[in-house]
């Protein structure tokens, strides 16, 4: 177990992961200490308690995991953002492009009633292809994107430079 200030230690650098030259942040030793993994979402949940939200959407597949342990915190709904073929009913899609690659996220066309407040979660801000991806397209379901919260991101890939929505973008950490 581990002191509840310490989950950031716990996060693991795989050099060369997916591919050469990609420093992987890999959260799996956090999400496996009971101290750790409630330590950090609690700091992801904070700043939005009260907020009255009405669903946490969740990015394939790291931001499931949190997005699904910020909801029950929160009392929201889920809303799975999901790459593609994977949801069964109506979707929407976006590209976008990654670190590594690009790809494409979808979401459900009724995933939220028009205007429902929503927060936008996922694992790891780094270059924010991601986050804004998920941005625009839960936008253009209707949903109103009360903010986004990542458990931590990469300063020197600047991804918050292309967070130019007018909502909040937290990371509860920062490497
Ligand atoms: P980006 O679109 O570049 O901000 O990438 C964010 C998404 O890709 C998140 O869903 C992360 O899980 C994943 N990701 C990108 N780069 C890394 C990295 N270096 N370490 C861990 N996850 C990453």
């Amino acid at each position: 177990m581990t002191p509840m200030s310490q989950w950031q230690r716990l996060v693991r650098d795989v050099p060369d992961f997916p591919k050469p030259g990609i420093l992987f942040k890999d959260i799996t030793p956090v999400l496996s200490d009971a101290d750790a993994f409630r330590a950090a979402v609690l700091e992801m949940v904070e700043p939005w308690r009260g907020a009255g939200l009405h669903a946490v959407a969740g990015i394939e597949s790291r931001g499931f995991i949190l997005g699904a342990a910020v909801a029950q915190a929160l009392g929201t709904g889920f809303v799975p953002v999901r790459k593609p073929g994977r949801l069964p009913a109506a979707t929407l899609s976006q590209d976008y492009a990654l670190e590594y690659g690009t790809d494409r996220l979808e979401v459900h066309m009724d995933a939220v009633p028009p205007g429902a407040p929503v927060l936008l979660v996922d694992d790891v801000l780094a270059t924010g292809g991601t986050l804004v991806a998920g941005l625009e397209l839960l936008r253009r379901q209707g949903a109103e994107v009360a903010g986004a919260a990542v458990l931590f991101e990469m300063l020197a890939l600047r991804g918050r430079e292309r967070w130019t929505a007018q909502t909040p973008l937290l990371a509860a950490a920062a490497y």
